[in-house]
């Protein structure tokens, strides 16, 4: 947050430090206003640890092998998606039983198999060509070179059920006469581990216009709590929320203040960041594709990317929290009147 703000101001003295630029801000924020408080609450309290933590045990199972794209333990995760969406009556984009969006061999670097990222969708009941995205990764290392299961429970079990929850919650809001105005599209992408593949694909064939495409909220890694946290577990990072929309980082700003009070840290938001993050999840390629995303980030642990990150490390009341400030997020973009805008068409900008 700190870091954020020093990074602000800087950003002030050196373009626009004048009132009226200040002023225009404002009008911004001001223009926010939140959708629905008491329903989003509601649905946001369908998100449980307790079944966070059941689907989260499925998911980082010793059966599926890690989740090595395009391996046997990758397929079945991807199963386990396609069935669950089914079971919850949550549709495919495609329509029916299809839930894959297949990727060919020949798009990989050779010796990967084809994979295939698992899109659910919740249809828009006012404006339903605009789409919202919910993104996170389903593959992981599978089996390290000493034979060790690489389970991914963090990386990134956590998004991909944390996805799980806020499509149900989604969904429930929907058969109650709630449904989002704007459509949602729950995005488990594949080949993340081996340079963002399945996002890249997904751009490449987008299944809805990508000028149509308002958001990726994207999440990768929010169960755990790193070392600059020990003390303060109640926080998660922000990266890239305010790079392309202004707009959309005061929604969730805004959200977060009402609803949930987490400590929204922004250090790895910084553009000279030496981790640089923002280029190292799947939002990525969608932010070069001039739409705005946040990437939500617990920060790295010892168990990052080895055998021990594990389901039983997990902190669920954690993981539940940041899932429900995902939920309202995207509640809001999905409801409110004016689609998000992007900076450079932002009237109180320009
Ligand atoms: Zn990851």
């Amino acid at each position: 947050m700190k870091t954020f703000c020093i990074l602000s101001a800087f950003a002030l003295v050196g373009t626009c430090a004048t009132p009226k630029y200040t002023a225009r801000i404002q009008n911004l924020k001001d223009s926010i206003k939140l959708e629905d408080s008491t329903l989003v609450i509601n649905y946001a309290n369908t998100i449980t640890s307790e079944e966070l933590k059941s689907h989260l045990y499925q998911f980082s199972s010793k059966d599926f092998e890690g989740r090595k794209v395009g391996e046997a333990g990758q397929k079945k995760a991807a199963e386990f998606l396609k069935n669950y969406y089914i079971s919850e009556k949550i549709n495919s984009p495609y329509g029916g039983s299809n839930y894959y969006q297949n990727i060919p061999a020949s798009f990989f670097s050779k010796g990967i198999k084809s994979s295939e990222n698992v899109l659910a969708y919740i249809e828009g009941s006012e404006k339903p060509e605009e789409v919202i995205i919910i993104s996170a990764h389903l593959d992981h290392l599978g089996i390290n070179d000493n034979g060790q299961v690489c389970y991914g429970a963090d990386d990134d079990g956590s998004g991909t059920v944390a996805i799980m929850e806020i499509a149900q919650a989604f969904n429930r809001a929907k058969n109650e006469g709630h449904g989002p105005k704007r459509s949602i599209l729950f995005l488990h992408l594949t080949a993340e581990e081996i340079g963002k593949r399945g996002s890249e694909y997904y751009v490449q064939h987008p299944v809805f216009p990508l000028e149509k495409t308002v958001t990726d909220l994207n999440i990768d890694m929010i169960g755990r709590v790193d070392d600059i946290h020990k003390n303060n577990k109640n926080y998660i990072y922000l990266i890239g929320a305010d790079r392309l929309s202004k707009e959309l980082h005061y929604i969730s700003e805004k959200v977060n203040s009402l609803y949930f009070n987490i400590d929204l840290d922004y250090r790895f938001n910084a553009e000279r960041e030496k981790n640089q993050y923002y280029t190292r999840s799947d939002h990525y390629n969608f932010a070069s594709k001039n739409i705005p995303v946040i990437f939500y980030f617990n920060g790295e642990h010892n168990d990052y990317h080895q055998p021990t990150d594990t389901p039983d490390k997990i902190e669920y009341g954690l993981l539940e929290k940041r899932a429900k400030l995902i939920f309202a997020t995207a509640w809001q973009i999905a409801n409110q009147a004016k689609r998000l805008e992007v900076d450079a068409t932002n009237q109180y900008l320009n």
